[in-house]
């Protein structure tokens, strides 16, 4: 296996328990150049980009590249291999939806110059760039949208909602919460959607899949179940009173397609998961720097 990533938000720290492997190799490159591996390729699994909307409102421009360049790399590199190819997507291509829950024909509803504009349309262009190396060379390619995810070795300062509640509850602080509170989601444990990502390449299925959970919570909501598994007494915070701009108002897969086709379904709880991931972060900030 073949790990390529240029860590201007990822860690080489995540994959320090790999390093002695004979089977795994660490590439430092950015894959909107172009991409090079020596030997045969079976699978290219492209994950890489920003993803939270901190992350990707610092680094605008490289958050476009990989959804655009990067993906035609790894498309050519895919290609050249005669490998299977899978895009990791993303929920936001549905944007602030209007349709609920949101199903895969929901074509979505994104402002292109909004400022999330610049994932949601990257995202959205590397969809269409599979499909037409499926459809004009005949590829063997495949698409995950990927709905609200976390768990342990995220970064704790990324910004998303969950590593923010965590490091708070942690540190016995209150809780912060953007603009009213009112806003949903529907979060995922990691090994989960790894399930349903492996799953995913395995099948024939070609057409978008959402993988993610249907249990659909508000951000205060969550607040109060994170504190409560943390024992975090610090409640929360209005960070400020008025709704983040282009901050979606829902959001809720519907996972009727990855349960026929993939035959896949969330098996941990939200208050299961978020006791795993509390744990590893309680451990990994008790360590010595
Ligand atoms: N959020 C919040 N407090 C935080 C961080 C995020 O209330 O400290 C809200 C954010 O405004 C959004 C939701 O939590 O409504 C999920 O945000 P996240 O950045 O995790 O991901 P998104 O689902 O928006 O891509």
């Amino acid at each position: 296996m073949v790990a390529m990533d240029n860590l201007i938000t990822g860690s080489q720290d995540n994959i320090a328990h790999l390093a002695g492997n004979p089977d795994f190799e660490f590439i430092y490159h950015d894959v909107s150049n172009f991409i090079h591996v020596a030997g045969p390729v079976d699978a290219v699994l492209h994950f890489a980009s920003p993803a939270s909307p901190i992350d990707y409102l610092k680094y605008p421009i490289q958050t476009l590249k990989v959804g655009a360049l990067g993906t035609h790399n790894a498309l050519g590199l895919a290609r050249s291999k005669a490998a299977r190819f899978l895009l990791a997507s993303t929920s936001e291509v549905y944007g602030d939806p209007l349709v609920h829950p949101q199903r895969e024909t929901y074509a979505g509803n994104v402002d292109p110059v909004g400022p999330r504009g610049v994932y949601d349309e990257a995202k959205r262009y590397a969809e269409a760039l599979v499909m037409a190396y499926h459809r004009q060379h005949g590829m063997e390619t495949r698409i995950v949208r990927i709905f609200n995810t976390y768990g342990p070795r995220m970064r704790l300062d990324d910004g998303r909602v969950v590593p923010n509640f965590i490091g708070q509850a942690i540190r016995g602080e209150p809780l912060t919460i953007y603009g009213d509170g009112s806003q949903t989601r529907c979060f995922q444990y990691i090994d989960d959607l790894i399930e349903g990502v492996v799953r995913l390449l395995q099948s024939e299925y070609v057409d978008p899949v959402n993988i993610g959970t249907t249990r659909e919570i508000s951000v205060l909501e969550f607040a109060r179940i994170v504190n409560t598994v943390a024992a975090n007494d610090a409640g929360a915070v209005y960070a400020d009173g008025s709704r983040i701009e282009g901050d979606p108002q829902i959001r809720k897969p519907n996972t009727a397609l990855a349960r026929r086709v993939l035959n896949w379904q969330p098996q941990i709880e939200l208050e299961e998961g978020l006791d795993r991931t509390i744990r590893y972060f309680r451990a990994t900030l008790s360590q010595p720097a």
